[in-house]
């Protein structure tokens, strides 16, 4: 009996890989196009990390003319959940993520190198296993669970490397004869791969982000093929990124130690290995000290945190592509216009280390993604989120539609935006004033700043509205007026006035502008008063002074 018969036996059915080499072939791609993909198991989770995995994915296969598939990897069949992949797919759409190839569904895919779900590509593998059995680099094992964790404790007490390799790969000698016959008897297995690596030789290996590294070859037979019948990560990884004709591998660097043994069984195939970039975690930084943004403690660590924050996704993607890229920034100073997409993104500008996340930086660049909406949209995406997130906030947007519009024009549109918005949830807080209702039923403790006389205040907002407010007042007529106001009450029509001489006056018109500002809103600081006045009416800015001046 040779290797031939014990692959028959193993594999009866496998047809033979030229069947799936013909089935998908080489990519008539155009010179340099990236081919490369996002292979998640669908957990339910979507971390912060397989965003940035899939943002950076997705930018080097549209900058090259290149293809991005979304694979599945749902070969640990314990940990998938209902609905994962449609949870990942929705996820990802909505930061503007879309797949040329690959699952859409639960169920279904688009592309001509499908299955994109590994669990549906079992006959795919064991034509690979097969192949290997036949040509003497994979093997039927048969260690039990009891005999691996002896040989595990033997290793660990004598203190050398743990695993299935040389002298301690039991079933790795076993005559055909001998497996054919255990095989026939019954007895459980698994299949092992054949290593021919030896550890104390080197492989040079030359990662896209990491540069230049050394490893020891690899020397384990590790399993590829389980008692289910489905492949092992390591396995899938080859057969898929080949068959799939990915040429660029971008995965997490968890899995930099794991490229020798990839090498290896790429070539044993007879497949050429694709470019690997292994991308470092993104970080945190826990009181001085750097660590792995986590699941467990840092809420931020799902997708799922942004929209319940109401974080626009146009934000985070632009921020990770930030983080990403040392050279992001000052493209964007550059370029604060330009849409993300035509800024070139180099794998090998990424940090090796780990890009460190800063909530702070994140909600900055939020603010100037934000300050570039129109009216609309922002009146649209804070509704939608609110409809989700706070209904009582949905409902006085949706009965004061035109009224909000107006309020979200405010200093907006122009070439020096207002920039107070960083998230959909903070807009309640920082427009609520402005609705009658809500102000007028509030009670208001109102703070004047520098002018803290009672009958002083009264008698600026007394004056102010009997003889200097007009709501049709152009903004520089309107102006005009509360420096006369001020001139009127012995402040300085000017700043620069004031400061030449203190001693001469109360204090300047800016002091003015603080008490009528605070009368009106509630607060020392809003975005332009004027257009604060037009938006309100004369009636409203009426009923608010003399409400200010009755406290
Ligand atoms: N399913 C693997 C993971 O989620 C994929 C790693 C890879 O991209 O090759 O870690």
């Amino acid at each position: 009996m040779n290797y031939k018969d014990l692959a028959d036996l193993i594999f009866p059915e496998a047809k033979p890989i030229e069947y799936y080499e013909e089935k998908y072939p080489e990519r008539d791609l155009p010179e340099g196009a990236k081919v490369v993909r996002f292979a998640p198991s669908p957990t339910g989770f979507v971390h912060i990390g397989g965003l940035y995995q899939s943002i950076i994915n997705n930018t080097i296969a549209r900058q090259t003319g290149g293809v991005f598939i979304l694979r599945i990897e749902d070969t640990d069949q314990k940990r998938l959940i209902e609905n994962g992949v449609i949870q990942i797919v929705n996820s990802l759409k909505d930061f503007n993520i879309n797949f040329d190839e690959g699952m859409i569904n639960d169920n279904e895919s688009k592309g001509d190198y499908g299955p994109y779900k590994q669990s549906d590509r079992k006959e795919i593998y064991q034509a690979y296993a097969k192949y290997l059995i036949e040509q003497g680099r994979a093997y039927p094992c048969f260690a039990t669970p009891e005999e691996l964790e002896q040989m595990r404790a033997k290793q660990e007490a004598a203190k050398i490397r743990t695993g299935y390799y040389g002298v301690w790969a039991k079933y790795r000698n076993l005559s055909v004869d001998d497996a054919i016959e255990k095989i026939k008897n019954g007895e459980p297995y698994i299949v092992r791969f054949r290593s021919m690596g030896n550890e104390e030789k080197k492989i040079k290996h030359h990662d896209v982000i990491k540069g230049n590294i050394d490893f020891p070859e690899n020397d384990q037979d590790i399993v590829i093929i389980k008692a289910d019948g489905l492949p092992t990560y390591h396995f899938a990884h080859a057969v898929d990124d080949h068959l799939m004709r990915v040429n660029l591998v971008i995965r997490a660097d968890e899995w930099v130690s794991s490229v020798p043994l990839h090498i290896e069984l790429f070539k044993s195939l007879g497949f050429k290995p694709p470019k690997y970039a292994h991308t470092a975690s993104i970080m945190k930084d826990d009181n001085g000290k750097k660590r792995k943004i986590s699941k467990r403690k840092d809420p931020e660590a799902a997708v799922s945190y942004y929209h319940e924050e109401g974080i626009p996704s146009d934000a985070v993607y632009e921020y990770l592509l930030n983080i990403a890229n040392s050279n992001f920034e000052s493209w964007r100073r550059g370029n604060p216009d330009k849409d993300i997409n035509e800024f070139k993104f180099e794998l090998n500008k990424m940090s090796v280390s780990g890009a460190i996340f800063d909530m702070v930086k994140l909600l900055d660049v939020s603010k100037n993604v934000i300050s570039k909406y129109s009216k609309e949209s922002i009146y649209d995406e804070t509704l939608s989120w609110a409809k989700r997130y706070d209904e009582d906030f949905a409902k006085l947007l949706e009965d004061n539609k035109e009224f909000s519009l107006k309020v979200f024009g405010i200093e907006r549109g122009g070439n020096k935006p207002r920039k107070d918005i960083a998230k959909w949830s903070d807009v309640k807080e920082s427009i609520e004033y402005m609705y009658d209702n809500l102000f007028m039923d509030k009670d208001i403790d109102y703070v004047y700043a520098k002018i803290d006389d009672k009958s002083e205040i009264k008698n600026i907002l007394s004056l102010y509205i009997e003889k200097y407010f007009d709501i049709n007042d152009d903004k520089q007529t309107w102006f005009d007026k509360i420096k006369d106001l001020a001139e009127e009450t012995g402040y300085a029509r000017e700043v620069k006035e004031y400061k030449k001489d203190p001693d001469n006056w109360k204090g300047h018109v800016g002091d003015i502008s603080t008490v009528i500002r605070v009368a009106l809103t509630g607060r020392q600081n809003t975005p332009d008063m004027y257009e604060i006045m037009q938006v309100l009416g004369e009636a409203s800015v009426i009923e608010r002074i003399k409400r200010a001046i009755e406290k």
